[in-house]
C-alpha cells in the first residue's frame, strides 16, 4: 500500500545543554532553518532536551511559535508516588511534550532496562497521550552472533505487547555499534532491518498501523549521510544524537534533499 508518512527528524540531546543553552540553541536552529529556506510542514522536527530544560523550551517554542515538537528522553513506568528521581509521563504531557524516547540503548546498558521495563514504559507513555519513540538495536556482539535484525525484532515484539492497534508509536532502529561511533549502518542495512521492524508492527498491530508508523534510523547520522537513509522506502526519518547538538549540522539534516 502506498502511503505518505511525514518524515520525522528527532534530536536526542542526551545529557547536554542546560536550560540557558537550550534557549540559544532553539533560537539559532529556528533562524538557521529560516535562513536556509526550509519549508515548514515538509518534515516534523522534534527535540529531546534533558528534563530540566523542558519548561524553558516549552515557553520559548510557545512564545515564538517555533514549529518544533518536544519530547522527554525517558519516563517512569509509574504515574506518581514514591519513586525518587523518576519523572512521570503526566508531567511530560503537562509540558506539552508530544514524544518520549523509550528504551534507548544507553538506558538499556547503564540502567539495566529490560525489554519488559521498556514495554511497561511504552504503556505509561500511551496512558498519558505521549507518542513513544521505541528504540531497538543490536550490539556488535549480537550482530556477529545473530545478524542485524534478530535482536531488534525480538525487542520490538516485547515492547508492542498490549499496545492497541490504533496507538501512535514511532520506532527507532539504532544499531548500538553505530551510536556515537562515526560508523553508521549502510542505507541497505538500515532498510533491511526497518522493513523487518515494519513486519513486526504489522503482525502485532495490523497492516494499517504498519503502513502509518514511522520507523527512524539512528546511529552516526549526519548531514553527509541523511539523504542516503531517507531514500530508503522503510526509513521515515532519523534519531540524531551528536549531530543534533551542532546548529548548522542539525539544520542541514532537517533540510536534507533526497
Ligand atoms: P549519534 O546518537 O547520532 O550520536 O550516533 C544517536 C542516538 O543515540 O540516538
Amino acid at each position: 500500500m502506498a502511503v505518505n508518512r511525514m518524515p520525522l527528524i528527532a534530536g536526542n540531546w542526551k545529557m547536554n545543554l542546560d536550560h540557558l543553552q537550550t534557549v540559544a540553541f532553539i533560537q539559532k536552529l529556528h533562524w538557521s532553518l529560516r535562513d536556509g529556506g526550509h519549508t515548514e510542514g515538509t518534515v516534523d522536527v522534534a527535540v529531546f532536551p534533558p528534563f530540566t530544560d523542558l519548561r524553558t523550551a516549552q515557553t520559548l517554542i510557545d512564545a515564538d511559535k517555533i514549529p518544533f515538537a518536544l519530547g522527554g528522553q525517558d519516563l517512569s513506568a509509574h504515574d506518581s508516588g514514591a519513586y525518587t528521581g523518576e519523572v512521570s509521563g503526566a508531567f511530560l504531557a503537562k509540558l506539552d511534550c508530544r514524544y518520549v524516547i523509550i528504551g534507548h540503548s544507553e538506558r538499556r546498558q547503564y540502567h539495566s532496562e529490560t525489554d519488559e521495563v521498556v514495554g511497561s514504559k511504552v504503556q505509561a507513555a500511551l496512558r498519558h497521550g505521549l507518542v513513544p519513540v521505541i528504540c531497538v538495536g543490536e550490539t556488535a556482539e549480537d550482530l556477529e552472533e545473530f545478524g542485524a535484525s534478530a535482536v531488534p525484532v525480538s525487542q520490538l515484539n516485547v515492547a508492542l505487547e498490549s499496545v492497541p492497534a490504533d496507538a501512535e508509536i514511532v520506532v527507532a532502529y539504532e544499531p548500538v555499534w553505530a551510536i556515537g561511533s562515526g560508523q553508521a549502518a549502510t542505507p541497505d542495512q538500515a532498510q533491511d532491518v526497518c522493513a523487518k521492524l515494519r513486519e513486526v508492527v504489522a503482525a502485532k498491530l495490523g497492516a494499517d498501523a504498519a503502513a502509518r508508523t514511522r520507523i527512524l534510523y539512528g546511529g552516526s547520522v549526519k548531514a553527509a549521510n541523511i539523504a542516503s537513509f531517507m531514500r530508503e522506502p522503510d526509513v521515515d526519518g532519523a534519531l540524531v544524537g551528536g549531530a543534533s547538538l551542532v546548529v548548522d549540522e542539525f539544520s542541514s539534516i532537517i533540510r536534507y534533499q533526497k
